[in-house]
């Protein structure tokens, strides 16, 4: 029986304890408001690792965070005075082209993933931003540019490699350990540490295109409403979207991912909305598309947002969105979905969104401490103006929203059903520090 201590000497990897170089930089993730002081960061340097990190936590009741990208704004990852496993040292990525599979290492960030899909002319989907992690994003879901032509993230998993709360490791596929498969495609982080993802690839090419067209916020309301109603049966190489800042424009436009000539009709479709005060038509690889927005959502800052899935916006749904033009801080969205999202049945995964018309965001991004309730309010006040058509959330959008929060982002269903699989594989919620399932 090894001693019940965390020592350096019992890891291949790194141990961080609070005064070392480089234990700050490993407790700060992408949400500034995020402060915490792990006892512990175990930088695995593999599955072997992760497997003593589990049992060692355990043995002295630490709380257990697992980092993956750190992306989490309510910082999941990083336990106060407990353990973190943090998985940056974890991060291969190795594919099959002929195929078109690719294994991915449990803490390897979606940046790694395209770049090496890419070269091959094939990508999974992924999120928009390159420095999100594989591991919060994909176990929540994962929605991207490729959702609507090829599903989901975890609608594209084909088995999980997973370290579970005893420590041991299994594996789960549609033929192995079928309930706990169900669970890791959108249950989060509840069921065990995954320190690999099988995935399936798609041959997308490596061409995209943005489009986006300014309109003025006074005369918004019809194109809002006539490009939202044009979004459910767009072609799927094309996501559609709105966008509205505090004190601008309203934008609308689409993300294409394909060769770009079969955009014209669309981009036809999104000129005649009106005289635009600005226009961008701007041809992409894939991989530019991918880390467009890298820079604006840098780690670091100040963060808070609220999110719904909506359906079925009536025009006074449209001006509640409308409304963030004169709010004073933030910005909001409406991203399609559809698609391929659509196709698969509500039961096959835990994500159970299946029917979501759009995900709805209002989001603000600050650096003074004293402007933290200004912003936070801003976003929720904003939110509940679309809370009437409001048909649930995406778990990987919701902040603080406690129990409410996650019975929101699964429904009764999948929820009883979650809370299943979490008491045959973690039946005294080792893993807590999530969007939690308490077991059944
Ligand atoms: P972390 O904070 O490292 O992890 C979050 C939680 O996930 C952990 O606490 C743990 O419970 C779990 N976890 C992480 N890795 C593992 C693992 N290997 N095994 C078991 N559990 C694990 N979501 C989308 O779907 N699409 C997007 O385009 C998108 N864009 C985003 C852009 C930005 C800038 C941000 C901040 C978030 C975005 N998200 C997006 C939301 C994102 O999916 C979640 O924030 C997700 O939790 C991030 O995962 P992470 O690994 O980076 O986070």
């Amino acid at each position: 029986m090894p001693e019940a201590r965390v020592l350096p000497a019992d890891f291949d990897g790194q141990v961080l304890v609070p005064g070392d170089a480089g234990y700050d930089e490993a407790r700060a993730v992408w949400n500034g408001t995020v402060d915490r002081r792990p006892r512990y960061v175990v930088r695995c340097a593999g599955v072997e690792d992760v497997r003593r990190a589990v049992r060692v936590a355990r043995e002295l009741g630490l709380t257990l965070g697992i980092r993956c990208g750190g992306h989490s704004a309510a910082g999941w990852a990083v336990p106060d005075d407990g353990l973190m496993i943090d998985l940056s040292g974890m991060r291969e990525v190795m594919v099959d082209p002929a195929a078109r599979t690719a294994q991915v290492q449990g803490g390897a960030l979606l940046g790694s993933l395209d770049a090496a899909t890419q070269p091959f002319g094939l990508a999974t989907t992924a999120g928009i931003v390159s420095h999100t992690g594989i591991g919060g994003l994909a176990l929540g879901g994962g929605v991207g540019w490729l959702a609507r032509q090829a599903g989901l993230t975890c609608d594209n998993m084909i088995g999980f490699e997973v370290v579970t709360a005893d420590g041991e490791l299994v594996q789960a596929s549609a033929d192995e350990n079928p309930d706990l498969f169900w669970g890791l495609r959108g249950g989060g982080g509840n069921f065990g540490v995954v320190t690999r993802f099988h995935l399936r690839l798609h041959d997308v090419g490596t061409q995209a295109l943005v489009a986006e067209v300014d309109l003025d916020p006074e005369h918004a309301l019809d194109p809002l409403r006539t490009w939202l109603a044009r979004a459910w049966d767009a072609p799927r190489q094309a996501t559609l979207y709105a966008q509205v800042m505090a004190g601008g424009a309203l934008t609308l436009g689409f993300v294409w991912v394909g060769a770009p000539a079969g955009s014209d009709a669309l981009l036809a479709e999104l000129d005649r909305l009106g005289a635009p005060l600005a226009r961008r038509v701007e041809p992409r690889s894939y991989l530019q598309l991918q880390s467009q927005s890298d820079v604006p959502t840098a780690h670091g800052f100040r963060r808070y947002a609220k999110s719904h899935y909506v359906r079925g916006l009536p025009d006074a749904g449209l001006e509640a969105f409308l409304a963030h033009v004169d709010a004073g801080v933030g910005a909001a969205s409406l991203v399609s979905y559809g698609g391929a999202i659509a196709d698969v049945d509500p039961d096959a995964t835990a994500f159970v969104h299946r029917d979501a018309e759009f995900e709805y965001d209002a989001g603000a991004r600050w650096e003074d401490p004293a402007d933290d309730a200004r912003h936070v309010e801003s976003c929720r006040r904003l939110a509940s103006g679309l809370e009437p058509w409001s048909t649930g959330v995406y778990v990987n959008a919701l902040a603080d929203e406690g129990v409410a929060g996650v019975r929101r982002a699964y429904g009764d269903g999948a929820y009883t059903r979650l809370r299943q699989v979490k008491a045959a594989w973690d039946p005294e919620n080792v893993f807590r520090l999530n969007q939690n399932i308490p077991p059944a």
